[in-house]
């Protein structure tokens, strides 16, 4: 792998700083981007769509996407510098990582064209929010044992069952919903993947309120909810093929993001410089230094990690367990990030600010976000299963529900 640029991803990075330097301001010295957010002011929100809106029409959205869904028929590798460059400048944070992260890409290669001409120019436009509707009650970790039910009625599906953990479900105008079609079949074979218009009449979703403060995650009650059947992604009872690309497109966004960090390291140092004990800048104490400097190499680990991901994707080939790999130890590190930045700011680091503006609220609030990032998308321990068995060979976990119909799976009750 070559790490530099070609002389023509140089003049792509160019143009793309240029471009940005005409359409917004670059972050100050040592400045953080935009904590992630939990979108409950309605502005940031239009913010979000704004940018996005003006991104696709001078041709710098959704890069890998063909021209005619509203992309601009480029590479891997130019997505991933853009979005480089991208980080070094003020822009409202991406209510769009459902939609053109998974959405888009589980459409591109699973949708027909009448639906990737319905919904992906919109969705590249930042029209439409989207939300993921997987997780319920007894299926997190364990996907393919969920239990929200779809029975057939001519053209369309009546689904019911819960759902939970839907980030954005209370914002969101669709949603991708894994139903089960089939309980007679082994648990992966009797799932279908719909795409579901959250204004439908029974779709009732109800905000958690989180210890960040945030309420953008939400439980989902499905109840006599009618899908056309021309919004199915895939077969029926094929569902399951189609959510691992979900899946796997979630994985990579949430991994690395190609920038090794919400806030990035030398947020980290630009603080240290400027929070003093009795002995002067704490970037002078030895063990301070000693901290930050671990974080930067994990940090570059998970950057040249991504960066392989995306070598493997401009060359075609599908992403593997180093996916795995760098969204796990990114999670660590963002937490041991906040961690260290709290400790550096003593008494008021553990402060929540009301004042969005204060310098130490995006630590706070990063702090207190970082656990979830260590569970969705695949908690921890999952991460290190798949590593285990598809990178290291060791032998698989046992498997206790295989050969079994769905409806022959004890469940306790
Ligand atoms: C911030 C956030 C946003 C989310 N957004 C969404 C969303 O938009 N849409 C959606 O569908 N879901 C979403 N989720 C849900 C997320 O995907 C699940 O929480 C996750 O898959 C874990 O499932 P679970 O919570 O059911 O935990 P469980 O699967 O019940 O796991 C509980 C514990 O057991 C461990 N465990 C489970 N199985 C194994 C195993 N085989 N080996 C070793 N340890 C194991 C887990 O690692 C964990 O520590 C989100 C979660 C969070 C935190």
């Amino acid at each position: 792998m070559d790490l530099d640029d070609t002389p023509e991803e140089a003049t792509f990075r160019a143009e793309a700083r240029a471009w940005l330097e005409g359409e917004v301001e670059p972050l100050a010295p040592g400045e953080a981007p935009a904590a992630i957010s939990e979108f409950e002011d309605p502005d940031e929100i239009e913010r979000s769509r704004a940018w996005q809106a003006r991104k696709a029409e001078a041709g710098w959205a959704c890069f890998t996407w063909p021209v005619e869904y509203g992309g601009r028929g480029g590479t891997s590798t130019q997505r991933s510098i853009f979005a480089q460059e991208e980080a070094r400048f003020r822009i409202p944070p991406d209510v769009f990582t459902a939609g053109i992260g998974m959405a888009g890409p589980t459409l591109l290669a699973h949708g027909s064209d009448e639906q990737k001409r319905r919904w992906l120019p919109g969705m590249a436009r930042g029209e439409q929010i989207w939300c993921q509707l997987f997780s319920e009650p007894g299926a997190g970790s364990d996907l393919a044992a969920l239990r929200t039910a779809a029975i057939r009625d001519g053209d369309e599906w009546v689904v019911d069952g819960q759902k939970l953990w839907s980030s954005a479900a209370n914002l969101a105008d669709w949603g991708l919903l894994l139903v089960r079609t089939d309980p007679d079949v082994g648990k992966h074979a009797g799932l279908t993947y719909l795409l579901v218009d959250m204004r439908s009449p029974g779709i009732d979703a109800r905000p958690i309120r989180q210890i960040t403060g945030g309420a953008n995650f939400n439980e989902v009650f499905l109840t006599g909810v009618r899908v056309p059947d021309a919004n199915r992604l895939g077969e029926v009872g094929g569902g399951w093929s189609v959510a691992l690309t979900t899946l796997m497109n979630e994985r990579s966004s949430l991994g690395a993001g190609g920038t090794g960090g919400a806030l990035g390291v030398r947020a980290l140092i630009a603080l240290a410089a400027a929070t003093h004990d009795e002995r002067g800048p704490l970037l002078g104490d030895d063990a301070v230094c000693e901290a930050i400097a671990d974080c930067y190499v994990r940090s570059k680990g998970v950057v040249y990690t991504s960066w392989r991901t995306q070598t493997a994707m401009s060359r075609g080939v599908p992403p593997g367990p180093e996916v795995s790999i760098a969204k796990l130890v990114a999670g660590r590190m963002r937490q041991d990030m906040m961690a260290l930045a709290l400790d550096l700011q003593d008494l008021f680091g553990a402060v929540v600010a009301s004042d969005p503006a204060a310098d130490h609220l995006p630590w706070d609030h990063g702090y207190l976000f970082a656990p979830a990032a260590r569970i969705g998308g695949g908690t921890d321990e999952v991460l290190r299963n798949i590593i285990g068995e598809r990178a290291l060979g060791l032998p698989p976990e046992p498997r206790v529900d295989k050969g079994l119909a769905f409806r022959e799976i004890p469940t306790g009750r």
